[in-house]
């Protein structure tokens, strides 16, 4: 348990799977939370429910795609004019590629590295000036084991987390001086709205969810025999965010069951 009352924190990508789990136990730790999506039905629905399971916390949704910039820079200035400066800064907005070598083409090596890197540079380029004002301020960086263990069905967007790993390192030592520790953690598959889709559109249609995903988790070798579930993603986050990690800058919390072969 820790006490972040009087802390704001940024989750983006937050109405959904990982990113809302880890702003209900933000908010649970006593943070006040800034999140954002694209979709403005789904923002809203999802701020009421928080409201109303959140009725003494701050709460500021609002709609902001990442790889827009000046979205970016409007949401973090709203955010500084609302709530206060930003000391936690949750990189999680995105999704993963299906697509092998063969059948990946220009446009969409771009759009993937693009998606990976600049839902990471755009959020931290804009709120860096608030997090520089805290005396323990950190960003998260949500990234996958693809980054060191790439699979070849899902090229582009294993080198992109790779690349994005790599740039979270290079991002603590810059930052280190400013007082600011980045970090990320490299999920495996965690249940949330990516593999809920996928599962919408399964073959047989007679599998049930623990049916589909059980199988799943048996294929992709996880030692834990099931997919991971959100909040345990989350816990992993606010570790990282917060001084539960303070000595702890430019590394990564494998957060995968124990799907892992790498060291
Ligand atoms: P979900 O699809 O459940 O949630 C994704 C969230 O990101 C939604 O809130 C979505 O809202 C938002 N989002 C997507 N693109 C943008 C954008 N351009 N700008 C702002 N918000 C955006 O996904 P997960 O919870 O599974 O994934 C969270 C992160 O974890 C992602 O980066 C994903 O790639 C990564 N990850 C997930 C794994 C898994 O097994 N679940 C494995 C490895 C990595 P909206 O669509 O309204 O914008």
């Amino acid at each position: 348990m820790i006490d972040l009352q009087g802390k704001v924190a940024v989750v983006t990508g937050g109405t959904s799977g990982i990113g809302l789990a880890t702003v209900k136990l933000l908010l649970e730790f006593g943070a006040d939370v800034a999140l954002c999506g694209r979709d403005r039905q789904r923002l809203d629905e999802v701020a009421a429910e928080l409201v109303r399971a959140f009725p003494s916390r701050r709460i500021l949704a609002r709609p902001c795609d990442v790889l827009q910039p000046g979205q970016v820079a409007h949401f973090a200035q709203t955010v500084q004019d609302e709530l206060g400066n930003a000391s936690m800064l949750i990189n999680n907005a995105g999704q993963g590629r299906v697509s092998t070598f063969a059948d990946t083409d220009d446009a969409s090596w771009e759009n993937e590295l693009k998606l990976k890197f600049f839902s990471v540079i755009h959020p931290t380029r804009a709120f860096l000036p608030q997090l520089e004002q805290s005396q323990d301020a950190a960003i998260v960086c949500v990234n996958s084991l693809l980054a060191a263990q790439p699979e070849p069905h899902m090229v582009a967007t294993s080198a992109a987390r790779a690349g994005v790993m790599n740039l979270v390192r290079s991002m603590a030592t810059e930052f280190s001086a400013k007082g600011v520790r980045v970090n990320g953690i490299l999920l495996g598959l965690v249940d949330s709205g990516q593999w809920r889709r996928r599962y919408e559109q399964r073959e047989d249609a007679s599998q049930t969810w623990e049916e589909w995903s059980g199988a799943l988790a048996q294929r992709k070798h996880i030692q834990l025999g099931r997919l991971g579930r959100p909040e345990e993603a989350a816990r992993a986050i606010i570790f990282l965010a917060t001084p539960l990690s303070s000595y702890t800058t430019g590394s990564h919390i494998d957060v995968s069951g124990g799907v892992s072969r790498h060291a």
